[in-house]
């Protein structure tokens, strides 16, 4: 019931029992405990002609609960706390710990931001749910271990019990990879909007190049829980060496560092953090820099060939472009639709299609904490009281 009025909520009791097939007084009743746990609200919404009396609609409660989402990224710290609808109440960015390579460091970092983040929902009368962690790497989500993050060198990190730790046992941790967070937010918002999302392939423009699996309306996690690791298939062996210790990995060609070295090869460069080099690149990107343009035209060639491979595998009804690609999309799309289409051996008017999220950045911190909700509706952990 609660992962149905996520999905498509408001909705009537009716609707509701409809979509979830079960018996009107099942229905009832599982409604009436949501509602006393207050995770499920009545709204009322007068009819569209404005005629006659309002009715009596379910959704998931807004004002109850908190849920907060936390990324840690190569040089940067997000947090974002949401309502269980997924309304945004507050957003928190730090720079990540010049050690990033350092979990406890870092973990200290992501403690002080999490407290804030905990003030804020406490100060706002609610209840916090529990915290999505997500990180750029391989991660066995069942026991919130990060395997392998190449860009913060990260190895067998027990980040679900730091997290917890640092939390002070506050609220439940949840660790999965930022692609598959994002992933969840990108389907939730299409699913609200009214637009397809059954399946779709979310590449995370982040550090590093994830994939984050939606079929049939759930996360494709894999035997291991690593599904989606596409950032070190190697793409072409001539290549360029990577942070992994191969050669020629698709990260080396489309990953964000790849695509920021390129576009900014032969200028005087500082230690600049990557956003601020995001910036820059844009900058130049909207002053017509011949350079810097061809650079992310080449790299949307890369990026449309990587999806085309992930299509021939899954076949998934989109390919969205999520992270920093959201900002480069301008100057990489075109391109990368281009190589998409030539790669793809059967084009038609029902897809695929590449398309650019709307949650840029942004995405995983939504999809952490959306996750944290999706845990309860699937009976992963307890109801609140
Ligand atoms: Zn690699």
């Amino acid at each position: 019931v609660l992962r149905h009025l996520a999905d498509h909520g408001p909705i009537s009791r009716p609707d509701l029992g409809d979509g979830v097939g079960l018996a009107r007084a099942t229905t009832s009743s599982t409604v009436n405990d949501l509602l006393r746990r207050g995770l499920v609200a009545e709204v009322s919404t007068m009819p569209a002609e404005r005629r006659g009396r309002p009715t009596t609609l379910l959704d998931i409660d807004d004002t109850n609960y908190a849920v907060a989402g936390l990324d840690i990224a190569a040089d940067r710290v997000y947090l974002a706390l949401h309502s269980l609808r997924g309304r945004e109440l507050l957003r928190v960015e730090r720079p990540g710990d010049a050690d990033v390579t350092n979990p406890r460091a870092l973990l200290r970092r992501a403690a002080t931001v999490l407290h804030e983040g905990l003030d804020v929902a406490e100060s706002d009368g609610r209840k916090l749910l529990g915290v999505g962690v997500a990180v750029p790497g391989l991660v066995d989500a069942s026991t919130g271990t990060v395997k392998y993050v190449p860009s913060l060198g990260w190895r067998n990190v027990a980040l679900r019990t730091g997290v917890a730790e640092a939390l002070g046992d506050r609220a439940p941790v949840l660790v999965d990879s930022d692609a598959n967070f994002a992933a969840l937010a990108e389907r939730r918002s299409r699913l609200r909007a009214g637009t397809a999302a059954s399946s779709l392939v979310y590449l995370s423009g982040t550090y590093g190049i994830s994939a984050g699996i939606v079929a049939g309306g759930r996360l494709w996690c894999g035997h291991r829980g690593m599904a989606g690791e596409v950032g070190h298939l190697i793409v072409d062996p001539a290549g360029r060496r990577c942070e992994c210790g191969r050669t020629g990995c698709f990260e080396t060609k489309a990953g964000l560092v790849a695509v920021l070295d390129a576009a900014l090869a032969g200028r005087k460069q500082g230690h600049a953090t990557s956003a601020s080099r995001i910036d820059e690149v844009v900058a130049l990107a909207h002053s017509g820099n011949s350079n810097v343009i061809e650079a992310l035209a080449e790299a949307g060639t890369w990026i449309g060939r990587g999806a085309a491979m992930v299509t021939a595998l899954l076949d998934p009804h989109l390919v969205v472009l999520g992270g920093h690609y959201a900002r480069l999309a301008p100057w990489m799309l075109e391109t990368a639709r281009t190589a998409f289409g030539d790669a793809l051996l059967v084009t038609d008017a029902d897809g695929p299609s590449l398309e650019v999220s709307s949650r840029g950045i942004w995405g995983a911190t939504e999809g952490a904490a959306l996750a944290v909700l999706m845990s309860i509706a699937d009976g992963d952990r307890p109801l609140p009281d």
